[in-house]
């Protein structure tokens, strides 16, 4: 088993990575009319449009302050702003949101969006609600489709056809906003139904880091949507050398996706895992910057019928992960068509839970949510495209 990566190795391999995935970028958010898109800009970007159109710095955070606080998409509705200069603004630019083709809300309020971006493209977002909390995530996705094929996973048969831009990225949770009415943004400690993220819809969001780092540099910004980065959880299925990187510049809550304690195993599951084997992974997690009691390092594990979910298979987790601090999410395997597994029983998930408990860890299993609708990611743009769900009514419609 190799050790860890040398210092030198992991910048070669993560220019490699990010080489690699700006060949997949999605178009320039320019309209055909020339107009351009202001979502999705950093703060420097609007700042330059700003200038380039002969405006005063101090329109930036004005701008910013109606696009990401309060949400609107209409420039005529900034209304500290005079109505000359937001007709000018609205010839150049425009305040977009991905367009709602498909809008599913099961029994248990889970919601499930199918957004439909400018190029025709399609990509999930789901809103998970937390009933008993009062508030809920959202669940959002980086690529369209998956580089990584990893077996139990309905997105992984679907080939990468582009990464998500950081507009389309943060437009997810804007345009999920709206449908539930959630403008202004709190400020404070009152948080809202809509109050984390987790990059956890389609796609390996490490494997699109520019335009995911963006898009939650926006989400964090104070005078906008401002989620603290504790709210935000990114899910890797385990790409080392930028697990680092993520760490060091936005600091966000971490989830791993571990599903195999054994490297023979999680070549087959995971198989990115020949390329950064469990003892890197691993390595990587005990040096992620931030992780303490108060911010766990998430480790998901999908519980596969006679596949991983041994009792013998507890115990190597929890040595694996001892003196992390982390707790141990079991995720019944979803079945989708054609998929090979099936989920483990409720006893055997409550065995394994029982181990990893014991040995100090919480261990959550994630009750299956939006079940009479499709609930395995990557289910809903896959049925669309073969016309098999219904499109969005036009009151569903964002
Ligand atoms: N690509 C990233 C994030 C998206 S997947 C990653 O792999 O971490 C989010 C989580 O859902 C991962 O832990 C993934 O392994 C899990 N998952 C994928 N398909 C699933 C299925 N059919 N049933 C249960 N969990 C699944
Ligand atoms: Fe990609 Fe994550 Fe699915 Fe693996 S589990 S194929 S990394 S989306």
């Amino acid at each position: 088993m190799s050790g860890a990566l040398t210092p030198d190795l992991t910048e070669a391999e993560r220019g490699r990575i990010l080489a690699k995935s700006a060949l997949f970028d999605p178009p320039t958010a320019q309209l055909g009319d020339g107009r351009r898109e202001l979502v999705g800009l950093s703060r420097a970007e609007v700042a330059a449009e700003v200038a380039a159109v002969g405006e005063a710095p101090f329109r930036t955070k004005q701008l910013w302050h109606w696009i990401y606080h309060q949400g609107v998409t209409d420039f005529s509705r900034m209304s500290s702003i005079a109505r000359p200069l937001q007709q000018k603004l609205a010839e150049r630019f425009v305040i977009g949101r991905p367009e709602a083709a498909v809008v599913q809300t099961s029994d248990d309020a889970t919601r499930k969006f199918l957004f439909r971006f400018r190029d025709g493209q399609e990509a999930e977002t789901v809103y998970i609600p937390d009933l008993a909390e009062d508030r809920g995530a959202v669940c959002i996705s980086s690529q369209v489709g998956c580089t990584l094929s990893c077996r139990f996973c309905h997105t992984g048969t679907q080939p990468l056809t582009r990464n998500l831009g950081s507009a389309e990225i943060v437009g997810q949770f804007m345009a999920a906003r709206d449908a539930y009415g959630e403008w202004p943004s709190p400020t404070g400690e009152a948080p809202r139904l809509l109050s984390t993220i987790v990059l956890m819809g389609m796609g390996e969001p490490l494997y699109n880091y520019a335009n995911v780092a963006k898009a939650m540099t926006i989400a964090m910004d104070n005078e906008g949507i401002a989620l603290s980065r504790r709210r935000i959880t990114l899910s890797t299925s385990g790409v080392v050398p930028m697990m680092d990187r993520a760490g060091a510049e936005l600091g966000v809550n971490l989830a791993v996706s571990l599903h195999a304690v054994r490297d023979d195993l999680r070549d087959r599951l995971v198989p990115l895992n020949r390329k950064y084997p469990i003892a890197e992974l691993i390595a990587a997690c005990r040096r992620y910057p931030g992780a303490s009691n108060a911010r766990r390092i998430t480790f998901e594990y999908v519980m596969l019928k006679g596949v991983n979910d041994s009792q013998t298979d507890a115990r190597e987790l929890v040595r694996l992960i001892a003196g992390i601090p982390a707790k141990v999410n079991l995720i019944p395997f979803n079945p989708w068509p054609g998929g090979a597994f099936e989920t483990s029983s409720g006893s055997t998930i409550d065995r394994f839970a029982k181990i990893v408990m014991d040995a100090g860890f919480a261990s959550p299993v994630r009750s299956p949510r939006g079940r009479d609708i499709l609930a395995a990611c990557g289910q809903l743009r896959t049925a669309a495209g073969k016309r098999g769900v219904s499109r969005a009514l036009p009151s569903e419609a964002v």
